[in-house]
């Protein structure tokens, strides 16, 4: 049974072009509501954890370090079928392969500083927001 809650992630890099407000804007004109809403910093321990799946990949210390350098904005989004929706939102890992109208491919600069994250998974999903947002800051 899906979920209608999905997680993501703006980017360092994406924050630190200014683009918040540009991404955001783009997620609430798709249709998602807003659950949960932060700028915050991951640790080393954080990106690790987060992206365990990836860690003997060659680009794993490239990748945390990236993902810890700044701010990122964590927030909570909710739409019907919302993880795979907001997948189709943020467009494909690598900029060079994301469709026109997708936020990768308005904001994304290369496949490692790409933008945006988005829970693959109505698990991760949980998982993910739920590391960032107390139940009282899920609305
Ligand atoms: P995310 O999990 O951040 O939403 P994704 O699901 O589209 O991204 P993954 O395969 O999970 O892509 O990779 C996680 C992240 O690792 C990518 O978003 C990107 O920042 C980085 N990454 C993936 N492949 C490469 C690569 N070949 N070179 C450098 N960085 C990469
Ligand atoms: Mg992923």
């Amino acid at each position: 049974m899906a979920t209608n809650r999905t997680f993501t992630m703006i980017k360092p890099d994406a924050v630190e072009a200014g683009n918040i407000g540009g991404i955001l804007n783009m997620i609430t004109e798709a249709g998602f509501k807003i659950v949960s809403l932060k700028l915050t910093q991951l640790t080393k321990a954080d990106a690790e954890q987060f992206y365990a799946v990836h860690n003997a990949r060659p680009f794993f210390g490239e990748l945390v370090e990236f993902m810890t350098r700044g701010p990122i904005v964590a927030a909570i989004l909710e739409k019907d079928n919302a993880v795979e929706a907001f997948r189709t939102l943020i467009g494909a890992t690598n900029p060079a392969d994301a469709a026109e109208g997708t936020i990768r491919k308005k904001y994304a600069k290369s496949i490692g500083e790409n933008a945006v994250h988005g829970s693959d998974s109505d698990e991760n999903a949980a998982i993910e927001g739920a590391f960032h947002f107390a139940g009282r800051e899920q609305f």
